[in-house]
């Protein structure tokens, strides 16, 4: 048996799963077996991501529903159930990522950054819950960011809070869940080339690959490898933690440190 081969068969739900990060994670635990359900709220991108998905060691299926419905969420959970017999892992990756600064951010902006960063995070860990208990090696896998917990960004403000508030919930829920076997731990991305990060512009990836220590920007399945590891069972001892996956950006002291 080599390392993650226990993985093979089990079940996971990657929310924002349609593209981005979400599509990576998506397509790493696919190759190692995972039988995944990706969601989103574009039935059109599910079904270009099922299809460039199809064809991997575990089965890709869609579901549409917005992670900041709780309806949408236990249905999103009762489909993983059926399709796939159960949840054993779940990855709440989807999120938004508007940008304004604290001066002029709209109270409606606000309020949709933390519905769909926070709320629809617990949303999503509350409907699995049950599913994840009855796996008996339930994993839950939040996507934060180092913005936020580790870094700034003018116009970021509203949603560094809400990927700081994801660790605080990620640390009490693993302490809640550890008696069920569950663990909770937090992956930090940094700048990974993705479509919500093309929409920020050109001039904004350029500035940020020269603060990148390691001169490029990340690919959606470097999440994913991230994610691989946390839901497989050599990491069965880990709970509670941050894992920073951004090619050493947050690590110098001053831009010629490197
Ligand atoms: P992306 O390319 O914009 O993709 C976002 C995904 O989330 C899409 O599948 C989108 O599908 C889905 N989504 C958005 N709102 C949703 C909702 N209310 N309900 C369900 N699904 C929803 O974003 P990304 O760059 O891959 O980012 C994914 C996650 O990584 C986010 O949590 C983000 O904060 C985090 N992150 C990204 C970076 C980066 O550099 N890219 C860095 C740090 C952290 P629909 O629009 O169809 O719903």
């Amino acid at each position: 048996m080599t390392a993650f081969d226990t993985i093979v068969g089990r079940s996971a739900i990657v929310t924002g799963g349609s593209k981005g990060i979400g599509r990576g994670i998506a397509r790493v635990l696919a190759e190692a077996g995972v039988n995944v359900l990706i969601t989103g709220r574009n039935p059109d991108d599910l079904a270009i991501a099922v299809d460039d998905l199809a064809g991997l060691r575990g089965a890709v299926r869609a579901f549409t529903g917005d992670v900041s419905i709780p309806a949408d969420c236990q249905a999103m959970a009762e489909a993983a159930v059926s399709a796939h017999g159960g949840i054993d892992i779940l990855c709440a990756n989807a999120g938004i990522y508007p940008s304004s600064r604290v001066s002029e951010m709209p109270e409606a902006e606000l309020d949709r950054v933390l519905d769909v960063n926070v709320k629809g995070t617990v949303f999503a860990v509350q409907a699995c819950l049950p599913g994840l208990a009855r796996s008996g090696h339930g994993r839950i896998i939040v996507i934060s960011s180092i913005t936020g917990p580790i870094t700034g960004d003018p116009g970021s403000s509203h949603y560094g809070a809400s990927k700081a508030a994801q660790l605080g919930f990620m640390r009490s829920a693993a302490l809640e869940l550890a008696a069920q076997r569950i663990t909770v731990n937090a992956i930090l991305p940094g700048n990974i080339a993705t479509e919500g990060l093309t929409e920020l512009g050109e001039g904004y990836q350029r500035a940020m690959v020269e603060r990148i220590p390691l001169g490029y920007l990340g690919d959606p399945v470097d999440i994913g490898h991230a994610a691989l590891f946390f839901a497989s069972d050599e990491a069965a001892y880990i709970t509670g933690q941050t894992l920073t996956v951004d090619g050493g950006q947050v690590l110098p002291e001053a831009a010629s440190s490197y």
